[in-house]
């Protein structure tokens, strides 16, 4: 490798091509492989990403970014190139590979106990496993190196910039006022029915919804497309083949409708990479709490309110004439935000959502702290959910167990939901600010100056800057628990007919 920016930039597009590759390899996995090319597949996987770390802790890389660190007449995005590189080169150096080794043992163990444990429902069985993968990703942290809280070091690994000493007091006050709210909503004299159980939705016409969903948003699906799996996700391989999967329940169309508008939110973050960024470290999210804010802001401010749906109810209801029979725009818009504390993160609504955020964010300061014996850890994670939530677990299985990402050794992960949620009424305030029509554009089903707003401000300037200081050139402020609490209660005193 010469010491010069072509060359330096051939490596990154190299680099790029790779991670775009095991991308597509990874999304075929989720969605289209036999079930027989499970193991080759692994190894085909394991293989790639071996090639891929090779040629990113590579000596002469590192000498190249070094040299051009020290060339200012780069210009600004080549710089911010070569910084967002040598961040994640930094990191990957710094874990010798005896620890990635014992790292990638110890989770092929846990999975392996954590399903034995869920079909037990005794934690007890996962414990010795989760016990290792702490002590490791301890030992990673420490490796990484920190300021003496080792947390960071993990969560640097997915929301980069972020820290506790930042992160505890915003979510600490989000609990202590998601708490009462929870409380004042189960009291409130309104009740909103679970309108659509027992009806039943044709697989075929959710998924053609879900496509008009994607056209509405600017989803452009000839650089993208979408598929079933059986957990939603966004991958793909190039902001040119973003690949989106969404979910068909026929019992509950929800699922299709929400896991697309989710989904299709962090699809156009990644559609809408600027295009010299392309095959560079810019194309890319500062952080996934920024990601999830996309999808959010898509899902939750956007999808669930009421503008959005007096614009689509009609055409649902056409979509779905018997099973939607007698169900108005109005019982339809609050059986979509129906709040019940449930024991299942994945299933809560928006106003629980945090809590059980916060409350795993919690746990997991105790774990990497070692500051809670593993034994008592259902049971603080029982007192919790009553604290927070107002419910107990009837078994491991829907409380301690219930995530497959402890056994995957990902802590300090969980946080970056919370941040994309606080994220998002941030930026939805800033673009109301900035389109002071936009709610009524949504009432009559435009959605594209919002999806251009977001791509100018935010999907267009990639990993140019880190998360919190994009969102504070955008929205004036950095993280803030204000814009979110303001948009719950804004929403939900009216739904339930109650000052929150
Ligand atoms: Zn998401």
């Amino acid at each position: 490798m010469d010491r010069t920016f072509p060359s330096l930039l051939a490596r990154m597009q190299e680099l790029k091509d790779l991670q775009g590759v095991i991308g597509l390899a990874t999304w075929d996995q989720e969605t289209y492989m036999p079930a027989k090319a499970d193991e080759a597949r692994a190894h085909q996987l394991s293989t790639l990403q071996g090639i891929h770390h090779e040629r990113l802790v590579d000596p002469r890389l590192g000498e190249v970014l070094a040299w051009a660190a020290e060339q200012p007449e780069l210009g600004e995005d080549p710089r911010a190139m070569v910084r967002v590189l040598t961040h994640e080169r930094d990191r990957a150096v710094r874990v010798p590979q005896a620890l990635v080794k014992a790292l990638a043992e110890a989770q092929s163990r846990a999975l392996v106990a954590w399903r034995q444990a869920r079909k037990e429902k005794r934690f007890a069985l996962f414990q010795p496993a989760l016990a290792r993968i702490l002590e490791l990703r301890r030992e990673q942290a420490d490796a990484y190196g920190h300021d003496g809280e080792r947390y960071d070091a993990l969560l640097e690994g997915y929301e980069p910039g972020m820290r506790v000493a930042r992160l505890t007091p915003v979510l600490t006050a989000l609990r202590d006022a998601l708490i009462p709210m929870v409380a004042a909503i189960a009291a409130a004299p309104r009740k909103v029915p679970e309108l659509l159980a027992g009806r039943r939705f044709e697989a075929e016409a959710q998924w053609r919804f879900t496509l008009k969903l994607l056209e509405a948003m600017g989803f452009d699906l000839e650089a993208g497309r979408q598929d079933r799996s059986i957990h939603p996700f966004t991958g793909g391989t190039h902001p040119r083949d973003v690949r989106l999967t969404t979910r068909i329940d026929e019992a509950n169309p929800l699922n299709a409708l929400f896991s697309t508008i989710h989904e299709a939110g962090h699809g156009l973050y990644e559609q809408g990479f600027s295009e010299p960024h392309y095959r560079t470290p810019l194309a890319a999210a500062p952080s996934m709490g920024l990601h999830e804010s996309q999808s959010r802001l898509w899902e939750n401010v956007v999808g669930r309110s009421l503008a959005f749906w007096e614009h689509f109810h009609p055409a649902l209801k056409e979509a779905f004439p018997q099973a939607l029979a007698g169900v108005d725009v109005g019982g339809f818009h609050a059986a979509v935000n129906r709040v019940t504390p449930s024991f299942i993160r994945t299933e809560a609504d928006e106003v629980t959502y945090n809590l059980h955020i916060v409350l795993r964010y919690e746990m997991e300061l105790l774990l990497i702290h070692d500051e809670l014996p593993l034994e008592d850890v259902p049971a603080a994670w029982n007192e919790r959910m009553q604290r927070y939530l107002g419910v107990t677990p009837p078994d491991d299985v829907e409380g301690v167990l219930q995530d497959i990402h402890w056994a995957w050794g990902e802590f300090g992960y969980f946080p970056t939901y919370s941040l994309g949620n606080l994220y998002s009424a941030s930026l939805y305030r800033a673009a109301e600010r900035a389109l002071p029509d936009l709610t009524d554009r949504i009432r009559r089903g435009e959605l594209l100056p919002l999806t251009d707003w977001l791509r100018t401000h935010i999907h267009s300037q990639g990993f140019r800057l880190p998360a919190e200081e994009l969102i504070r050139q955008v929205t004036g402020q950095g993280l803030t628990d204000v814009d979110f609490l303001q948009y719950l209660r804004g929403k939900y005193s009216a739904l339930y007919g109650t000052s929150l």
